[in-house]
């Protein structure tokens, strides 16, 4: 099952995402992260919840 994946408009762009995760994050025009997939599943799914519990500012959204 794939789990859509969310960049809420709290993000700050500091990048910690994009750093960590340079295969589902990257920092937009809008100096906001974007996700580079829709969704994600298996080993992807584990590195977006890390990201997302590592997020300072709680933006980065995997649903369950
Ligand atoms: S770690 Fe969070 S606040 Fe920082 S760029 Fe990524 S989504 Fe934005």
């Amino acid at each position: 099952m794939s789990h859509p994946i969310h960049v809420r408009e709290t993000c700050i762009g500091a990048g910690l995402c994009e750093s960590s995760a340079p295969e589902l994050f990257a920092i937009g025009d809008g100096m906001r992260a974007e996700p580079r997939v829709d969704e994600v599943d298996g080993e992807l799914l584990d590195v977006a919840r890390a990201a997302a519990r590592a997020c300072p500012m709680a933006a980065i959204e995997v649903d369950p």
